[in-house]
């Protein structure tokens, strides 16, 4: 399954490795020690990580480069009030993300571990908080009794919910920072927090327009050179509109000025992981197709049934654009009229 596969590392997450999101703080512009060194206690080797941070109007930070090169993505939560986000908004943000993942992850600290436990009690889950060792996704260790006996726990319970003990991990030194602003691949913008009670994460729905910056699009439209025309242009425009889709597009597309560089996906562009990545007249070359391999479900739209890219799809659609775009656009509306969306 293509969604079992880090698009990065290219590790089957199936394959007994733990998929963590790692809920860092960011200090002065920093991702802060406690969640480099939860970061480092992780066994990156094992695990696929991402980071999950909050961030007001500047979307740059630091952090090791060691960290950046082991994230497979970062997700951010933009705070739309200048200020500090509450314990209340910060759990929920990670409640609405944290079904995807093996373990839930926080440096242990006043903050994150009432943030855990909130989240871990809105799961239904019992939180674990001052974690000394991740042995593998169900064992883990802490210490008990003011650290003179070593526990170990086993549950099969997903996701746990957990805050690593302090000095756990330790990194020597920080090692290179990388300096992360937005434009970064690994960059997707999926909710906004803060003290007005925005905390719900919502996928946010493309316009159609192809400026949309995909962060967390769920169904993506990607044009290929077989959108060569601005009539095709306009089925796809018009199918992205019935669908609530955000519009991408391939090297060729934005070559040809049909679309413009900022909704490039691939190499040179962006890497996208919406639930559907729908490929209309793309070929599937690596430059474009490495980073859609994030995406849940791909489908593809193409005269050649031996296109790279109809290998890669769970679903594929043997024609051409201009017939088919139109005749879904027209099953999607009528769909749309009987049931009432
Ligand atoms: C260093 C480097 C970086 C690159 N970075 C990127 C990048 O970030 N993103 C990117 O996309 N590319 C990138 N490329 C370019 C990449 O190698 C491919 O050339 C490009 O992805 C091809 O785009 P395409 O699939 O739209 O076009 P094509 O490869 O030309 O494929 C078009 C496809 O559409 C089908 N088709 C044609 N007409 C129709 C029709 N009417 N109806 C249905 N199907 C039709 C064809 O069968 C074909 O499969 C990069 C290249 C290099 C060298």
């Amino acid at each position: 399954m293509l969604q079992a596969v880090c698009p990065r590392h290219g590790k089957k997450v199936d394959d007994g490795v733990m998929k963590v999101l790692l809920v860092g703080r960011i200090d002065n512009g920093q991702l802060d020690q406690t969640s480099v060194q939860s970061f480092y206690q992780l066994g990156q080797e094992s695990s696929v990580v991402d980071l999950f941070i909050t961030l007001e109007s500047d979307w740059s930070f630091s952090l090791p480069q060691s960290v950046l090169d082991g994230l497979c993505s970062v997700l951010v939560g933009e705070v739309a009030e200048v200020g500090a986000v509450s314990p209340e908004d910060l759990s929920s943000a990670i409640e609405g993300l944290a079904k995807e993942y093996d373990l839930v992850v926080a440096g242990k600290g006043h903050l994150m571990d009432q943030v855990m436990a909130r989240c871990a009690a809105s799961l239904g889950r019992e939180p674990l908080l001052g974690i000394t060792k991740i042995i593998d996704k169900n064992t883990l260790q802490y210490q008990a009794y003011n650290n003179t006996i070593l526990k170990t726990v086993y549950s099969e319970a997903v996701p746990k919910i957990i805050t690593i003990a302090p000095g756990v991990g330790v990194v020597d030194g920080a090692g290179d920072l990388a300096d992360v602003r937005a434009e970064n691949p690994k960059i997707k913008l999926i909710a906004r927090t803060g003290r007005a009670g925005l905390a719900t994460i919502k996928a946010s729905h493309g316009n159609g327009s192809g400026d949309d910056n995909f962060a967390g699009a769920q169904i993506i439209i990607g044009c290929g050179a077989g959108v060569d025309s601005t009539a095709s242009l306009g089925l796809a425009k018009e199918l992205a509109k019935v669908l609530g889709a955000a519009l991408g597009a391939s090297k060729m597309t934005v070559d040809a000025g049909y679309l413009p560089a900022s909704a490039l996906i691939g190499q040179s562009g962006k890497a996208v992981s919406p639930k559907v990545y729908l490929a209309l007249g793309v070929s599937g070359s690596m430059h474009h197709l490495g980073a859609v391999q994030g995406a849940d479900i791909i489908i593809a739209v193409n005269m050649d049934s031996e296109a790279p890219i109809i290998k890669m799809s769970d679903y594929s659609l043997i024609g051409d654009v201009s017939e088919i775009v139109p005749k879904l656009t027209a099953l999607l509306k009528d769909w749309d009229n009987h049931h009432g969306y």
